[in-house]
């Protein structure tokens, strides 16, 4: 028997043609004694209906399988096509009621077939299809899919149906012949580095390889017996479940979970999943690797980088002790009026230094909190201005060794709910880039504004070095500093760690804003924006 012809071919259009007609024939009777036809009008019906039971028969003669009419409580009403070659009964032992199409289903699927006829008479649906065995008379048992649709409902009220019976054994055959060729070779299976499976959508294992029984600890025989869930607990089992899902609805996944053995020995695992259709059936196909050495490494990472962070914080607190009179004592000289500008110039270079190294604490310490995530805000509503200004007056003293021209543009009375510690940072970094890579005699402009989505943005731009686009990606970056790119006339910036734009990024985000900028390239200048909510949600 030629399978994919016949599944190909399937008979309803036909049968559906010859219903219609038969439907509107029994009408136009019905309307004749109301006299609502003409009898030379239900003749040409009747004519009609005779040509197209012709083609009917025509095409019934060389149907491959069972085509069906009947309603509810009496589905063998009307029966014809290969009845006998497929049942060993007759048309008329199933016509005359001698023997009843449910009395040659399968014992085992007869429960499951009655209800879902009793659904599809329950529920609006008009088509069904279900595969079920049958026994024939000479004993032996075969496949048949059943396809069946309501017509309409007769003066009874009873709803009449309509269907075809094909015999599909030699496909449920070649099913299980796939389940057990070797499609795939056990050689190769069992030469995988990892456990190999291949199960249908209920999860029952086809294929399985030697490793999937040692690593589980089960005999095939319970593996053929098991679904893929039993391998999982917990959590993991309903992510499996999932995994598996999206597997079957789009075509491929992956996952991590802790496989389970028999003794009940969690292994950690990584998953790949593929849909592999085969006759027609889905089937999940894939691998998983042992990752139990790699959760290792990476526990271990996770520790000395945790250790490494703790010296930091450790180390830079340190630090920073010894800095308080560095940075506090010059302030305190450069208030004797009687120092030479010489003597004025050292004072100042010890106390740029001790607050770049003051500043370079800072952000070392800002990071490890950042890459700990226990970095927090504190925040409170303020005017933004009179930050910004405190911000640009710290700084003053670069810009006019550096002899930058400063212009300022700023909005009144716009008030933030931030930390101004954190957005301190943030502003002190800005203007301290645009100083640091404008050279002598440069411009920086500082403006914010509203925007129409009620953002607040501040923007600083200079005419310095630029920043090209190969190097875009890296000035947000931890320790992400271009190469050779200084050549600010601030001397003592060879400090710089950075980390100032990374740290600015955090803070800015744990705002809910944004930040970011714009350079035409190198020697073009450059402007960089952040943007804050004028409001919390
Ligand atoms: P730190 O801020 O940690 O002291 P840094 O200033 O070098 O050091 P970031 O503020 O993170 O670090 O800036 C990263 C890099 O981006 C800088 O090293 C520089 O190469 C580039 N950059 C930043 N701002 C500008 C600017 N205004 N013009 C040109 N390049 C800039
Ligand atoms: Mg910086």
């Amino acid at each position: 028997m030629n399978i994919s012809k016949e599944l190909d071919f399937l008979p309803d259009d036909s049968l559906l043609l010859t219903a219609l007609i038969k439907k509107t024939y029994d009408v136009a009777k019905n309307l004749i004694d109301e006299n609502l036809f003409t009898k030379a009008e239900i003749k040409y019906l009747e004519q009609k209906l005779k040509d197209s039971e012709k083609k009917y028969r025509i095409f019934i003669e060389n149907f491959n399988g069972i085509a069906f009419q009947g309603y509810q409580d009496f589905p063998d009403a009307f029966f014809e096509g290969n009845v006998e070659e497929m049942t060993g009964y007759t048309e008329e032992d199933f016509t005359s009621g001698r023997i009843k199409w449910n009395e040659i289903i399968y014992p085992d699927d007869l429960e499951r077939i009655n209800n879902a006829v009793k659904k599809f008479y329950s529920t609006p649906i008009n088509c069904d299809s279900r595969e079920y065995r049958i026994i024939h008379k000479n004993g032996k048992v075969r496949w048949v899919m059943e396809n069946i649709h309501k017509l309409y409902v007769n003066k009874k009220k009873e709803e009449i149906v309509q269907g075809n019976i094909i015999d599909i054994t030699e496909r449920k055959k070649a099913d299980e012949k796939f389940r057990k060729t070797k499609v795939f070779s056990d050689s190769v299976l069992d030469s995988l580095p990892g456990i190999f499976y291949l199960f249908d959508e209920k999860g029952k294992f086809m294929r399985w390889n030697k490793n999937f029984e040692e690593v589980s600890g089960y005999s095939g025989e319970e593996i053929s017996k098991m679904s893929i869930l039993d391998f999982f607990k917990g959590e993991d089992k309903k992510y499996i479940a999932e995994r598996i899902q999206e597997v079957f609805v789009k075509g491929k996944s992956t996952a991590e979970a802790n496989f389970i053995s028999k003794s009940g020995r969690k292994t950690p695992h990584y998953f790949t999943g593929l849909r592999i259709i085969i006759n027609n059936i889905p089937y999940l196909g894939g691998m998983g690797i042992d990752i139990s050495e790699r959760k290792k490494a990476e526990k271990k990472l996770q520790e000395s980088e945790k250790r490494y962070r703790d010296f930091i914080s450790v180390a830079s607190h340190e630090f920073k002790t010894p800095l308080i009179p560095i940075i506090g004592i010059p302030h305190l000289i450069l208030k004797d009026t009687n120092l030479t500008e010489q003597q004025k110039d050292f004072i100042n270079e010890i106390l740029i230094s001790g607050k770049k190294l003051n500043e370079l604490m800072d952000n070392l310490l800002d990071t490890t909190k950042i890459d700990a995530k226990s970095i927090e805000l504190t925040k409170r509503e303020m005017a933004i201005n009179p930050l910004i200004n405190s911000c640009i007056s710290d700084l003053a003293f670069l810009m006019k060794h550096n002899n930058h021209t400063v212009i300022k543009r700023l909005k009144e009375n716009v008030k933030l709910n931030i930390d101004d510690k954190k957005i301190s940072r943030v502003l002190t970094n800005l203007i301290l880039n645009a100083i640091k890579y404008t050279p002598r005699n440069g411009k920086i402009e500082i403006s914010t504004q509203i925007d129409v989505a009620d953002n607040f943005i501040f923007s600083i731009k200079d005419n310095g070095i630029g920043i090209d686009k190969k190097d875009a990606d890296l000035v947000f970056q931890k320790f992400g500093k271009i190469r050779g790119a200084k050549i600010s006339q601030y001397a003592l910036d060879t400090y710089g760690t950075g980390l100032g734009l990374y740290i600015s990024k955090e803070i800015i985000k744990l705002h809910g804003g944004e930040i970011w900028f714009e350079s035409e390239g190198r020697n073009k200048g450059t402007t960089f924006y952040f943007e804050l909510p004028l409001k919390d949600d």
